[in-house]
């Protein structure tokens, strides 16, 4: 693979969300330069791969590629092709680094048993149950993650209740 006739494919569609790949040995695609991770700045150039150059950007670093072929890759960028990997190239690419599932992650909603284990958890054991799902979820799956709270609050709001009247009942006997 790696670079190919100058490119008249047309850009992907989708964009690259995914947070930065592990630092790897990668090739800058516009002069062919060595850097360590595909997505940061390259220090020669100072070329960034935005939207859909992301996906390439991958592809041209030590994720896709042995040591062997990010040398050629930079050889032959550095002779002046353009890369442009194929459109499965690129799609598996961005199924790699995980942009489709951590935008579908972020909309994802409880599943019914979750809220079932949730629900319990808060009214046998304690509301902190509720609250630990809705921290761990929040960053990165926040429609869960507010699930998960409205499972809690109330459930607290009743414990709260019922520790009042209790204390009111002991304190007016
Ligand atoms: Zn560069």
């Amino acid at each position: 693979m790696s670079a190919e006739a100058p490119s008249a494919a047309p850009a992907a569609a989708a964009p690259v969300g995914a947070p930065a790949a592990a630092r790897l040995p990668a090739i800058c695609l516009r002069c062919g330069g060595e850097k360590l991770g595909a997505l940061v700045p390259c220090r020669a150039c100072g070329f960034v791969p935005q939207g859909p150059e992301r996906a390439v950007a991958w592809l041209f670093s030590a994720h896709h590629l042995s040591p062997d072929e990010l040398a050629l890759a930079g050889e032959r960028v550095r002779a002046g092709e353009e890369p442009d990997p194929s459109r499965a190239l690129r799609e598996q690419a961005r199924a790699a680094m995980g942009a489709a599932p951590a935008i579908e992650a972020a909309t994802e909603p409880l599943t019914r048993g979750q809220k079932v284990w949730i629900l319990l958890a808060n009214l046998l054991l304690t509301t902190f149950a509720g609250y630990a799902v809705w921290f761990g979820l929040r960053g990165t799956r926040p429609r869960a993650a507010r699930e998960a709270l409205l499972l809690t609050v109330p459930v607290s709001a009743l414990s709260l209740a019922l520790w009042l009247a209790e204390q009111l009942r002991e304190a007016f006997s």
